[in-house]
């Protein structure tokens, strides 16, 4: 049986197409330096097709650690949830040394959340700021409930606006119950993100209006695995 077994897996490799050209290896300062923002989201959207299509490009972590253990030279930074369900690196097939990523719950930024992307691009060189949400997030969901718990409370203060600004829907109606409410708030909420980025960080909005990178939100979906751009 194991042998069948072994034979089978055998086939499905031999089988496998060889279209995967994704770098191996993290990029090096030169790398970095010669990658253009929209370059980046074109590598990024490709990792995520092939994590969706279950062909991620083969990974040497070994190879990545040691070609990073004195320095890194990250694409991006993503500010994602937290949730267990949205492993960003696997999500958009990188590996180590290839993103910045930031978790909190409902993708939110606090000043230490901006503070990082300010140090991520401006010092660290990556190109793309990412706010990534995801389907059926327990933190948006938990604002549409004006859910009040220890420090969650606060938190969930800053999902808030996106909540409000989510219109057309009966009062008894704007709740986690209703799916098309909390889907709308999600997308609300990232493209919210976005902008307050723009707003509250002058130093990420200078480096985006002179083109050295690009803020962008998007959404990824529990059930395909595909992450989606939200247009601004
Ligand atoms: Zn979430």
């Amino acid at each position: 049986m194991k042998s069948l077994l072994i034979f089978a897996q055998a086939v499905i490799l031999s089988a496998a197409p060889f279209v995967v050209a994704a770098p191996t290896l993290p990029p090096t300062a030169a790398q970095q330096q010669a990658l253009t923002p929209k370059g980046v989201l074109a590598e990024l959207i490709e990792g995520n097709r092939r994590f969706v299509e279950g062909r991620p490009a083969p990974g040497d972590a070994r190879a990545r650690i040691v070609a990073t253990a004195d320095g890194q030279y990250p694409k991006a930074f993503i500010l994602s949830c937290v949730d267990s369900r949205v492993p960003v690196e696997q999500v958009f097939d990188q590996g180590i040394g290839d993103l910045f990523v930031g978790r909190v719950a409902g993708n939110v930024e606090s000043v230490d959340q901006l503070g990082s992307i300010e140090f991520a691009t401006k010092v660290a060189g990556a190109k793309l700021v990412m706010v990534l949400g995801h389907e059926a997030c327990g933190a948006v969901k938990g604002a549409c409930d004006h859910v009040e718990l220890g420090n969650l409370t606060a938190l969930l203060q800053e999902i808030k606006p996106a909540v409000a600004a989510v219109t057309g829907y009966a009062e008894a109606n704007r709740n986690s119950k209703n799916k098309d409410f909390v889907e709308s708030v999600i997308a609300k909420n990232v493209a919210l993100k976005v902008a307050d980025l723009r707003q509250r960080s002058p130093l990420l909005a200078e480096m985006e209006k002179a083109g050295r990178i690009i803020i962008v939100g998007a959404l990824y979906s529990l059930h395909t695995g595909k992450v989606a751009l939200v247009s601004p």
